[in-house]
């Protein structure tokens, strides 16, 4: 199909330290996995071009480096953001509890004309570790936290295993578009 229209699309990734948020992006963007855990990265976003219908959309992804352990990422981080996409690790109840400050501190920072409708998306993230058994969080307690926040698109992701990845980013290109 021929390209028949840009858009640009500012993408911000938040959630808690060390719940596979730049590892996500790399796996994304890179199709890289990096075992070593390392906190910051140069650049400020990355970028990918993906083609939904006839768009062509660029996807400017927003990466923290390491601010989020002090919830100070600054006005810069949040303007003109075109979708939220919030991060937890099915491991680790706490970054599930968070989940609802992450939300509340986004809208509140990035001052969006219509909260109700902003575009969120949830991810799920290391479902590949000890082949699910070391869950804490269910599927359906996830989902029952998407529906009391306005039906947000759950998909639950592996950055090391690359599940879901394509597919979250192309339903984050897609809500976003909708939301135009
Ligand atoms: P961030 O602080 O949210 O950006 O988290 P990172 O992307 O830096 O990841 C933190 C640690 O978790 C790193 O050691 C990663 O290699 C690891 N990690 C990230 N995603 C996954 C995943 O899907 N599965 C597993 N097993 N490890 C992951
Ligand atoms: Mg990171």
């Amino acid at each position: 199909m021929s390209v028949r229209k840009r858009s640009l699309l500012k993408v911000i990734v938040l959630g808690d330290s060390g719940v596979g948020k730049t590892s996500l992006m790399n796996q994304y963007v890179h199709k890289k996995f990096n075992q070593q855990y390392k906190a910051t990265i140069g650049a400020d976003f990355v970028t990918k071009e993906i083609q939904i219908e006839d768009r062509l959309v660029t996807l400017q992804i927003w990466d923290t480096a390491g601010q989020e352990r002090f919830q100070s990422l600054g006005v810069a981080f949040y303007r003109g953001a075109d979708c939220c996409v919030l991060v937890y690790d099915v491991n680790v109840l706490k970054s599930f509890d968070t989940l609802d400050n992450w939300h509340d501190e986004f809208l509140k920072q990035a001052n969006v004309s219509d909260p109700q409708t902003f575009p969120f998306i949830l991810l799920g993230n290391k479902v590949d570790i000890d082949g699910g058994n070391s869950r804490v969080v269910s599927q359906k307690k996830a989902k029952e936290w998407c529906a009391s926040r306005g039906n947000i698109p759950y998909f639950e992701t592996s950055a090391k295993e690359d599940i879901n990845v394509d597919t979250a980013f192309i339903c984050v290109a897609k809500t976003a578009l909708a939301n135009e």
